[in-house]
């Protein structure tokens, strides 16, 4: 978008992008008016100017927009008159991603050496767009886990560092609740592997439902979890943990009957800083210790 605002000296123009999934595409940056007007306006594919381009791969050059019917402004967020080019955003040859929109105020603004110019920058445009969107889907994709895409421990480690580093210059207090499936090995032995693959799915979906936005959720390993609350004291994490082991003890798991017990359970453990834990190791050891004496006392239970 700089690239054009720079050397093209076009008054107006507007990137929209296609999602696959809804076959709508909608309005993302645009420059030369108002954004917040017309941010995420969407056309189903086949409407509007912007659709039909969409749709079709082809671009559509109006001489004058007051004469088109097809054209729409925008859902007429945007009234304007002079002319207008729209391209499409096109990668690998043939997949379209978006729309590139150029607006000029002159009735006819665009010579045919425009319309080249304006599609070899639609070129470049929409490839730099797919590496960005590669780069974020592989950016996401090295942060979560495959089986439940919560955080990994990757990441999870990089967030709790940086909180530790925070609660300490700042005085702030954060706790940890590790959290552990019971006798999981028994409930992959009765049900095979991939039911077990279900129950771990199933069990971060309700982990995640029930915590806060503000706290962080990692799947630490096969069947453990491990959430990081900020600003949390030790009596708030114990009240957390306890609901999260209410709600597993609650749900119904596939033939959970044949559980040791004749329910799905977890065991959590608990760790607060500042208190005992003076590091990070620390921080997670509490945990982990705090989780092993609840499995010690017969499981199902919260401890810290
Ligand atoms: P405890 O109550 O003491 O935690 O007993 P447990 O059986 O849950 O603990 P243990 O560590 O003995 O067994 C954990 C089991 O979890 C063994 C392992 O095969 C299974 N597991 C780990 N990751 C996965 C996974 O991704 N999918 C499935 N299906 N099983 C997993
Ligand atoms: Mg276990
Ligand atoms: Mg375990």
């Amino acid at each position: 978008m700089e690239l054009i605002d720079n050397y093209l000296h076009v008054e107006e123009y507007c990137l929209l992008l296609l999602d696959k999934s809804k076959k709508t595409i909608s309005v993302k940056a645009c420059h030369g008016f108002a954004e917040s007007e017309i941010k995420n306006v969407t056309f189903k594919l086949g409407e509007g100017i912007s659709g039909i381009v969409a749709k079709s791969g082809k671009s559509i050059l109006i001489e004058d927009v007051s004469k088109d019917k097809r054209y729409l402004h925008y859902k007429d967020k945007k009234k304007d008159v002079g002319s207008f080019l729209s391209i499409p955003l096109i990668i690998k040859g043939n997949e379209i991603i978006g729309v590139l929109n150029v607006h000029k105020k002159m009735l006819s603004g665009f010579t045919p050496g425009d319309v080249d110019l304006f599609s070899e920058i639609a070129y470049d445009l929409a490839n730099a767009i797919d590496k960005a969107k590669v780069y974020e889907e592989t950016k996401e994709l090295s942060m979560k886990d495959d089986l439940t895409s919560l955080y990994n421990r990757r990441f999870f480690n990089g967030n709790l560092e940086q909180e530790f580093v925070r609660a300490k210059r700042y005085n702030r207090t954060f706790s940890l609740i590790m959290l552990d499936i019971d006798n999981f090995k028994v409930y992959n032995d009765t049900n095979g592997h991939l039911k077990g693959d279900d129950a771990i799915k199933k069990t971060s979906k309700l982990l995640l439902k029930n915590i806060r936005k503000s706290d962080i959720i990692a799947r630490y390993g096969g069947e453990e979890f491990i959430v990081l609350m900020p600003e949390i004291d030790h009596k708030g994490a114990l009240r957390v943990a306890e609901n999260l082991r209410e709600v597993i003890e609650r749900t119904e798991f596939v033939n959970e009957k044949a559980q040791p017990g004749g329910n799905f359970t977890i065991t959590a453990g608990v760790s607060t800083y500042p208190g005992k834990a003076r590091s990070i190791i620390d921080m997670i050891d509490y945990a982990d210790k705090a989780l092993y004496a609840g499995k010690a006392l017969g499981r199902n239970v919260v401890c810290g």
